[in-house]
């Protein structure tokens, strides 16, 4: 499969500094932040700042470092928003048109603060 990365999707401009973003934890690889339209009381994204368009993309070609980094990072945000008790989160990720895809840069939703309901009723 080979994947086209688009360098001016709105979390590559994220990246670069050129859009603000309310900041959660960044680490080596990764960053997160504040969905900017909040679908539960906590919803924060996790991004690789390597340019990899979805989960399949990532899994295939991020490095050992940078898919331990993303999984490591997405940990300890969960630790910080206090999501990893009983109540528990939501992360997910979609892709592409079935997945109703927006942002073509790979990102992990964390969604918490809320019971969710079933993914698919
Ligand atoms: P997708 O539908 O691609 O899985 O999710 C994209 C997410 O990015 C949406 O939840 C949307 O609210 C969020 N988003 C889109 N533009 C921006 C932005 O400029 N800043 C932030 N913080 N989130 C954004």
């Amino acid at each position: 499969m080979a994947y086209t990365y688009d360098p001016q999707n709105i979390f590559a401009r994220i990246l670069r500094g050129e859009i603000p973003n309310k900041t959660v934890l960044e680490s080596k690889h990764s960053l997160s932040f504040h969905d900017i339209h909040p679908q539960a009381p906590l919803h924060v994204l996790l991004i690789p700042k390597g340019p990899y368009v979805n989960f399949d993309h990532f899994a295939a070609e991020a490095s050992a470092d940078e898919i331990v980094d993303f999984h490591r990072t997405a940990a300890a945000v969960c630790a910080l928003l206090g999501v990893t008790g009983p109540d528990g989160y939501r992360a997910i990720t979609n892709a592409g048109a079935h997945g109703m895809q927006d942002v073509p840069h790979y990102h992990l939703h964390i969604l918490g603060g809320r019971v969710l309901g079933r993914l698919v009723e």
